[in-house]
């Protein structure tokens, strides 16, 4: 029996108990991408986390139908329906069609998800695929009398909604809040309201991408995209929605709306939403010029970083912190999430080499529950890297003969590091082509490198460690023995 999982809704605020509308079968859907460029370090903090918690539902026994979609089209630069379209603008700049934007960005974004070894989505979907769903959508909504038209466009009408639901749930926002931060209409607008937002934008005849309607020649607004593809493939209402924290107030309160609106019931039952990436305490963004893309910081080639960094000491770095929290990068600490990524993994490697007592120092069994225990509650990531690290300590001490294991918590130990290092946290050794080799011939060095010193050898331990420093290996000598990584 597995711990019952509970986590942050953040529609009410709460810690709640999970339970699926139609167990074993869990929803989820996750606001993918929007490829006009490429994806920063900040969006993969986002679907690495959504990647932990799918590998979680996975590992808790459910059948996960995941879907993340592809925003190809009806994002606008910016998120009150103002600005250029997004791909049009780009496609223009580079003097291609939109659609090769669309191409280069979406292969891009697969080989960075790969890089981190995120398991791809059940589904996932693009806008441009589902435009006649958008229609019909929009449709309904106008039919229920939540969405008006002017000029071949369509707007949602949010007063309207208002005095049936709560439009500011799922910030928590009364109405006076929202409307201080929204723009004040010009003459020329569209809109009846403030807060009213596009369904459907109608398109002047040199916009390139667009598509015919019941309302003319146009395209859909950014936000109807997900409340279509999420309710087509996961149903009116589904389980678990998520994004980052900066899709709540517009996009996702949006969302909520109109798919309340058409099919007159709440989409989603759990909301999570997971925290920023920020550099100096600031958000990362493409607009900042803070985003590092991912092929930067795996080459180290960008004028902030002190070297690259492997795509599983980055995953791990990420994993180290909540998803709810913030997390500020920075050389140091990724430096340190590098050792430490190094040492989960080579007690990995030491472990098959362990010989077995007739009796056992450590509880394995209660281990095993406290990273179940950590994962349970609300996904926490950083509360199982610590029992982890315990793990570790036990590893190294039975290699040091300070501790002993049997046989039997021997192969329970490698069922832990197996289950929650690769299947649940998703980590993987460096590259596919280490064999282990290089972690075995360390181990090897490393014990005669311990001998020297023990037969007060300075002069040896020290070569041995200023032979592998010149081939970027470094060592240290911890408490409970000697770790080692890749500079
Ligand atoms: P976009 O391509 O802009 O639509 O963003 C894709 C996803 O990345 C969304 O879920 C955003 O919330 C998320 N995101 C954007 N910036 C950051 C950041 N600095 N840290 C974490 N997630 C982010
Ligand atoms: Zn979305």
């Amino acid at each position: 029996m597995h711990p019952a999982l509970y986590l942050t809704n953040t529609l009410t605020q709460q810690k709640e108990l999970f339970e699926p509308l139609h167990p074993p079968l869990v929803g989820l859907y996750v606001c993918g991408p929007t490829v006009y460029s490429d994806v920063h370090l900040g969006n993969c903090r986002t679907f690495i986390s959504f990647d932990l918690i799918y590998r979680y539902l996975l590992y808790l026994g459910y059948k996960v139908r995941y879907v993340r979609n592809i925003t190809d089209a009806g994002h606008l630069e910016g998120d009150r329906d103002e600005g250029d379209d997004k791909f049009a603008k780009k496609a223009k700049l580079e003097q291609v069609e939109p659609m090769e934007i669309v191409q280069r960005y979406t292969l891009g974004f697969r080989e960075v998800m790969q890089a981190f070894n995120t398991l791809p989505p059940s589904i996932e979907p693009t806008a441009t695929g589902h435009i006649s769903e958008q229609i019909e959508m929009i449709r309904e909504i106008i039919n229920k009398g939540y969405a008006y038209e002017v000029n071949g466009s369509v707007y949602f009408d949010v007063e309207k909604y208002r005095q049936q639901y709560n439009y500011g749930q799922l910030t928590n926002r009364l109405l006076d809040d929202l409307m201080a931060n929204t723009r004040e209409l010009g003459g020329q607008d569209e809109k009846h309201g403030r807060l009213d937002f596009a369904l459907w934008i109608n398109a002047k005849p040199e916009h390139i991408m667009r598509w015919p309607s019941p309302w003319g020649w146009g395209f859909p607004g950014w936000h109807i995209e997900c409340s279509a593809m999420s309710s087509k493939y996961l149903g009116e209402t589904f389980d678990i929605h998520g994004g980052g924290m900066d899709l709540k107030a517009t996009h996702h309160t949006n969302e909520i709306a109109q798919s309340q609106a058409c099919n007159n019931k709440p989409p989603v039952k759990y909301w999570l939403h997971t925290n920023m990436l920020t550099v100096n305490g600031v958000r990362m963004s493409k607009s900042a010029g803070n985003g590092f893309l991912p092929g930067e910081l795996f080459t180290g080639n960008h004028p902030l970083l002190e070297k690259g960094y492997a795509p599983m000491a980055v995953r791990f770095f990420m994993l180290q912190t909540h998803y709810s929290s913030t997390l500020d990068f920075s050389n140091e600490a990724l430096q340190a999430s590098e050792k430490g990524y190094g040492r989960l993994m080579s007690a990995i490697r030491t472990l098959d080499g362990l010989i077995p007592s007739d009796s056992s120092t450590a509880d394995i069994q209660a281990l095993f529950t406290a990273c179940e225990k950590a994962m349970s509650d609300d996904f926490n990531s950083p509360i199982l890297i610590a029992n982890l690290f315990e793990a570790v300590r036990i590893i190294n001490s039975v290699k040091d003969g300070k501790e002993k294991l049997t046989a039997g918590d021997l192969a329970d130990m490698k069922k832990l590091m197996h289950t929650f290092v690769f299947d649940v946290l998703g980590l993987t050794f460096e590259n596919e082509n280490d064999d282990g080799s290089l972690a075995g011939a360390m181990n090897i060095i490393l014990d005669i490198r311990k001998e020297a010193k023990a037969k007060k050898d300075f002069s040896t331990s020290d070569r041995i460690r200023d032979e592998l420093a010149k081939i970027n290996i470094r060592i240290k000598d911890e408490k409970d023995g000697v770790t080692w990584y890749k500079d």
